[in-house]
């Protein structure tokens, strides 16, 4: 009995780094490694990632992980595997080799195309099949533009010698050795190809994009047979039994398995979710609706509010303004003055996601004065964090006709206790903190458990979740709305 395997590796791969996590089988964190990953950005508005960096660092987290344990591999019993949602990456599905560099979901290139195709009406179609709306945020317009500009790919991949895939998909081709080629619904469903309602691929969405369907993957529940790693990596056949996107295994980690309750994360962007339960429904207010998890064939879905940069607005103020050297010292820095001098920080950076959808428009600073210092700036770059998911939460609270039951936040920023402050303030409304702040790959390692029976079911994942602190508002109303007020005449001043 010992030596069944019970442990979880927990693979995460994010925009910024790429993280290992091992769990036991109570889901407690036992061991993370950790690799920064680096962005590339070739022109205005592209951002790009090379395939290999992410698949090397992937593997060496990993490796790591496997070679601390005393029994090396043998202690695994299943991976779960959660992602940067809709990067694209197409490769040879003979030589395994990427025909481009993967383009990263904040990548603008491809706003030309969204615009022509919003002009044309196809808007509401695509949202009652998809949930989306047109942003050069999503995957179909990322694959068109590879198809479109490196030379032969279209011709390969009407050849069927291409391949498509979200980062689970490279992932899971590489650790299982080029011989499974899937993802996941909740994947597939930020390519803007898969129809959410009828759960299959769209013959109308692959016309309107103009895309070969024998490049696409199988798609699978969250909670699946994904196959096993190639035993060269870790010295033996490792299954994978879960896989989600980054945000949706969040919320899973959070454990917002009932409608009404919430959960947003604050790493590069931010990205607040409501599981809204089985019946799709369109959003009257803006926001997507995307499949929250898909068990046993019963798909549940969520209203998602995406906003682009948040986490990102602390690291551009680290490294492009060289402000502090340390994201940790935004905090000092933001709590050194008494209020934010009606300084705003719009950090539009790649255009406005959820509600405003606007990805022409730039970041912005402003109400700045002859006294305004660097701690101003620093305060309103976190204050932005609040202001943003005030405009998400009005949205959703409308969409679903009723009040958020519970906001459970997670990721980078929550470190910073002025910020979880600002946003109970701003939202009027308690904040909590999980125990377990690495709720994405909580989510993986729950799905991975769920499949191979070490969780007993979903509701195990409620009962298991244990928050660390809770943040109550403490702002007179008064000066809530004044500051919200300031915000959106920001906002309105770039629309
Ligand atoms: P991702 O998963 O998107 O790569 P993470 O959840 O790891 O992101 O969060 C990293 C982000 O959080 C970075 O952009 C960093 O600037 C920000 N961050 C980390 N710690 C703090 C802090 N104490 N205060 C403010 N921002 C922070």
């Amino acid at each position: 009995m010992s030596n069944k395997p019970s442990l979880i590796l927990a693979i995460d791969q994010g925009t910024t780094s790429s993280r290992a996590i091992l769990f036991s089988a109570e889901l407690e964190v036992l061991s993370t490694q950790q690799k920064e990953l680096a962005l590339h950005y070739p022109h205005k508005g592209w951002v790009e990632q090379n395939p290999e960096d992410i698949w090397c660092d992937t593997l060496d987290v990993c490796r790591r992980i496997v070679r601390s344990l005393p029994d090396e591999a043998k202690a695994i019993a299943a991976i779960g595997i959660t992602n940067q949602r809709e990067t694209t990456i197409l490769w040879d599905r003979k030589t395994g080799m990427p025909v481009y560099n993967a383009i990263v979901w904040q990548d603008r290139r491809t706003a030309p195309l969204c615009e022509q195709l919003r002009a044309a009406g196809h808007e509401p179609m695509v949202e009652a099949k998809t949930g989306l709306l047109f942003d050069p945020y999503f995957s179909a317009g990322k694959i068109a533009w590879i198809l479109a500009h490196v030379e032969g790919a279209r011709e390969r991949a009407e050849r069927g010698e291409l391949a498509f895939g979200t980062i689970d998909c490279y992932l899971l081709w590489r650790l299982t050795g080029g011989r499974v080629h899937a993802s996941d619904v909740t994947n597939a469903s930020r390519t803007q190809l898969y129809n959410i309602v009828e759960q299959k691929w769209d013959e109308a969405l692959l016309a309107l994009f103009d895309i070969p369907e024998q490049i696409l993957p199988e798609v699978l529940d969250n909670a699946a047979d994904f196959g096993v790693t190639d035993p060269a990596l870790f010295g033996r056949e490792i299954p994978i039994c879960g896989m989600a996107g980054d945000q949706h295994a969040a919320l899973i980690g959070q454990g917002c398995v009932r409608p009404g309750m919430v959960k947003s994360t604050y790493g590069t962007g931010c990205f607040a979710l409501m599981n809204i339960g089985s019946d799709f429904r369109v959003s009257q207010n803006r926001l997507l609706t995307t499949p929250a998890y898909r068990l046993d064939g019963k798909m549940v879905y969520a209203l998602e509010g995406s906003i682009f940069i948040a986490g990102a607005a602390i690291q551009w103020l680290r490294d492009g303004l060289e402000f502090f050297s340390d994201a940790g010292l935004s905090e000092d820095l933001a709590r050194s003055v008494h209020d934010n001098n009606e300084v705003y920080f719009v950090p539009a950076f790649t255009g406005l996601g959820a509600p405003y959808w606007r990805p022409d428009v730039r970041g912005a600073i402003m109400g700045l004065s002859r006294e305004t210092t660097k701690a101003h700036i620093v305060r309103a770059a976190l204050e932005a964090q609040g202001y943003q998911t005030r405009d998400l939460m009005t949205a959703m609270e409308a969409d679903s006709a009723c009040e958020a039951a519970v906001i459970r936040i997670d990721g980078g920023l929550v470190a910073n206790a002025f910020m979880c402050q600002f946003l109970a303030d701003m939202l009027n409304k308690p904040v909590e903190v999980p125990e377990v702040t690495e709720a994405t790959a909580l989510g993986a390692a729950c799905l991975a458990g769920l499949y191979t029976g070490i969780l007993p079911g979903l509701e195990a994942i409620t009962q298991r979740w244990r928050k660390a602190r809770v943040y109550q508002p403490a702002m007179a109303e008064s000066e809530r709305e004044r500051l919200y007020r300031g915000w959106k005449a920001a906002v309105e001043a770039l629309l």
